[in-house]
Order: structure tokens, then sequence, then C-alpha cells
């Protein structure tokens, strides 16, 4: 288009081409940012997002529209040469300047049949945890600050007692996550040393935490011991020499070996440990305050119970099977987690005013074992029975299936959901899905699947389920507001 104007300019200085406007002309039809910018019709919009973050979206489009005009786009031709193009072009602004400013964190129902998915957030807060965020969130507070001594004190203070009381530890500290937890200890206790480790437990966990490049970067010397299917006590003693820092043990969280196996149990480790004089750690990765099986569920070890085996010092995840806030806690023996808080890196690592908050109230919770299951919704989920969720199913299988229209076919299927976040790797709960199979389209049935999905993953609360065996499942172990579920399909599609 470009050339064919240069070329009528050349021949007889009129364009005789009719019924083609050259570009640019068209470009010239643009209007300038200015403007854009001072249309009554956007006046609205700049009071509510301010003038700069308007120009810069009024910018972003007109550019846009340059870019399509001049490789010759017909669709834009067609909106640039329409009656109500400048309405065009603010609509475009306001949508535009909507999004920047829209939720980038949304919620999203979870039907996805893994009960803690990191990807998603891992697990839901009890309410008294979310007004105790808000209301740290919403101005000062005695975050380091001894209201009866009037001066200077300590984040931990908050949290210290009640974990002690619910672990039986002699002292705690809490910082970012667990993974944080494990490199504070190990650069604390083992910098430069040696760290005694079973080959068994070089646990690789989910965004690229591996034991062995931990062990790097707290700058500890990783003595690996035994095979991967048996390590024996005498492999520890054999290891330990005037380097050795401690003896660690890892729960191998996400994964089991079977077979022909042999670990060695806590308790001779932490006598070999202090037989020796060396500091025996446990990271636990979950680590749970209360015996599951007391809810129906399976076992998974307890922060107490390591620490009943002669365990120095415990690392476990504040949001896998505790249901609380991301951080990672560190119980143990006093003089321990003395020097791991005075390590410089604890000031790195530290967790704000807002985890700190909605974590006592989580513990809180734990006081009270007999109600947990109704107050955490963690182990709400988990302890949800396979007779309320087939209940819930059946609810939900005619409206949705009306919901969703001719195309597809909505059944039940009974399903098995899993914990997640490494959290008994093999265990899974009985659970009820709501199957959803394209009928088959000319597209193919692949292509229309993946469709439903991203239809799914498209509305105001996006569902985000699971694909298999060519259906879209949602595992509904998860499903809390069944009412917005419904009402949302229904308005959607
Ligand atoms: C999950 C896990 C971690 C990391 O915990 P985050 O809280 O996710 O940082 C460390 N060690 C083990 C054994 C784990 O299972």
């Amino acid at each position: 288009m470009v050339e064919l104007t240069a070329l009528c300019r050349v021949r007889s200085g009129v364009c005789l081409v009719i019924g083609i406007v050259p570009v640019n002309q068209k470009l010239r039809s643009l209007p300038s940012v200015d403007r854009v910018l001072n249309a009554p019709e956007l006046s609205g919009l700049i009071g509510q997002y301010g003038a700069q973050a308007c120009k810069i979206a009024a910018q972003a489009e007109l550019a846009q529209l340059r870019e399509a005009l001049q490789g010759g786009d017909a669709d834009t031709e067609a909106l640039v040469s329409a009656a109500d193009f400048p309405e065009a072009i603010y609509a475009a602004v306001r949508r535009r300047v909507a999004a920047e400013f829209s939720a980038s964190l949304k919620p999203v129902f979870n039907l996805s049949g893994t009960v803690v998915h990191t990807n998603l957030g891992r697990s839901a807060l009890p309410e008294e945890a979310v007004h105790a965020m808000a209301m740290a969130a919403d101005g000062a507070c005695n975050l380091e600050y001894d209201l009866e001594a009037g001066h200077r004190g300590d984040r931990d203070h908050h949290l210290e007692a009640t974990l002690c009381e619910l672990t039986g530890a002699e002292a705690a500290t809490v910082v970012n996550n667990n993974a944080a937890a494990v490199l504070l200890v190990l650069n604390t206790l083992a910098a430069g040393r040696e760290v005694v480790i079973s080959r068994g437990e070089l646990v690789e966990i989910g965004g690229s935490f591996r034991m062995p490049e931990i062990m790097q970067s707290a700058n500890c010397i990783l003595r690996e011991i035994g095979t991967t299917n048996r390590t024996h006590l005498r492999d520890y003693r054999g290891a330990i020499n005037d380097k050795t820092a401690l003896l660690m043990k890892v729960h191998t969280s996400n994964y089991e070996v079977r077979g022909f196996t042999n670990s060695v149990a806590g308790r001779d480790l932490s006598e070999l440990a202090r037989e020796n004089g060396l500091p025996f750690v446990h990271d636990l990765g979950s680590g749970t305050l209360v015996d599951l099986v007391r809810y129906g569920l399976p076992h998974e070890p307890t922060v107490n119970e390591a620490l009943a085996e002669g365990v120095d010092l415990v690392t476990f995840s504040g949001d896998k099977l505790l249901g609380g806030p991301q951080a990672g806690i560190i119980v143990g023996e006093r003089e321990l987690v003395d020097r791991v808080r005075r390590n410089p890196l604890k000031r790195a690592l530290r967790v704000d005013k807002i985890t700190i908050a909605a974590l006592r109230e989580v513990l809180n919770l734990y006081k009270d074992p007999q109600r947990l299951p109704s107050r955490l919704p963690l182990l709400a989920d988990l302890t949800r029975s396979a007779a309320e969720i087939l209940a819930l199913g059946e609810r939900l299988l005619k409206p949705v299936s009306e919901a969703l229209g001719p195309a597809v076919e909505v059944a039940l299927r009974e399903c098995k959901s899993q914990i997640g976040s490494g959290a008994l790797p093999l265990e899974r709960l009985e659970s009820t899905a709501l199957q959803i199979t394209p009928i088959a389209s000319s597209g193919g049935k692949d292509a229309a699947l993946q469709q439903l999905a991203g239809r799914m993953r498209e509305l105001p609360r996006p569902v985000i389920g699971r694909i298999r065996d060519g259906s879209l499942l949602f595992d509904l172990r998860c499903l809390r507001d069944e009412e917005r579920f419904l009402a949302q399909l229904r308005e959607a599609m």
C-alpha cells in the first residue's frame, strides 16, 4: 500500500486509485495521544486511575493500531473507517487500563485433586488468620516492641511460647519457608564443615530445592553415606571425623524407597550424635503437630515424635500439613536456636508481621485438636468423607450438565485425591469428580478438551481441574462454595 501511494505520486501527483485509501492517510486518521486523553469520554477513567497510566495505555493502543495499519490488517482498517471509530479507541484504552490494574493473584477453584497444591498457593487459611493478617497490615503494631518494658522486643516472641507448648521444644524461631529454615540451620551449625547424611535422603523437592545444592549454598560439605536403599548406623559412625559438624536426617517426604531397605532410627542416630558431641538435625518437611491418625488419615511423623527421639533441631513447613501461611519453623534446643537467631542470615530470611499474625492464629487452633477439623480448612478438606463428596456430586450433576449445554457430557466418577506438596506421597483419599467429556467435534476431541479446560480457566473465578483419559475431571473434595461455582457456570457458558 505504501508503495502504491508512492507510485501514484510519481506518475501524476494525483492518486487515481479509487476505493483504496492510502496507508499514510489512514495513519493520519489516527488521533494523537493528546486528543485521546482530552476526550471527555475518558475523563472518568483518568479520574479513577490517573493521567499517567491512561497516557501509557493510549500510547500503546495507538502504536498497536499504527502497526496493524502498516501491516495491512483488514480488521484494523475496517475499525479505523467505521463511523464510531474514536469510541472504539476509548473503549480499548479503558480495557487496557482496567487489565493493567486488575488483580494478578486471583482466587481459583482448586478442583485439581491435589489438596495442598504449591502452584495454587497451598493451604487456605482459617478465618481467624485472615482477620489477624488484615489487622496486622492495617497499621503500626508491636512487631518488635515490648509493650510492658517500653523498648525493643523480638518478633519471635509472638510465636515461640505457643510453638514450644505444642511441640515440647525448649525454643523456636520462624523464617520465610522451610527451605530457608534448612539453609539457616546448616549455615549456622556447619559452615565450612561436614554434614553427614544418608544417600537415600538426598531429596529434591519441586521448584529446585535439592539437598546437595542447599548444602552448597549453606557453605557446608556434604558427606553422603550408605547407598540409595540401605544405610546403617556403622555408616554414620565411620563418617564422623574432626571436620564433622552435625548429623542430619531428611524426611523423604515426596517418595518412598521400598523393598530391600534400611535406614537408621532417629533414636539410634541421636545417641550416636550425643556420644560424639554433635548436634542432630531432622528436616521433617511437612511436619505436623498432631497425629493425623486420630482424624482417620495416614500417619505422618509429628514434630513431637522427632523431638522425643532426641533430635536437637527440627525444621518443618508452615504451609504443608500444618495448614498455615508460608513459613519455615525451627524448634529444639535453646542453645542451638539462639545460635541460629544470631546468624546474620536470619535477618535476611525473617518473616513479616502478616505471616506472624496468621501463624499465631493457626497455632492457636492446634490447642484444641478435637475441633481442629472443623476450624482448619486444610484438615476440613482432608477429612471430608467420601459420602459427603459423593452427595455434593449428585447435587451438582444435573445443574452443571445443564449449564454446560449439549456440547459436553457430564458424569460422576470415583477418583482419588492426593494430599500434595510432597506430604504422604503414596496415600490417596477416596473422592468423587465431575467428569466432563466434549462430544467429538470437527476440530478433534483433544482440541475440544483443551478448549474446554481453557474456558474454565477464563471464568471470573477460574476453575482448575485435571485432564485424564479424554475428560476434564473436577475433583470435588476442595469445592467449598458450591453456589458460586454453579452461578458462574450458568452465567458464563
Ligand atoms: C517441602 C520440603 C522442604 C521445603 O519446604 P518449603 O516450605 O516448601 O520451603 C524442605 N525439606 C523437605 C523434606 C520438604 O518436604
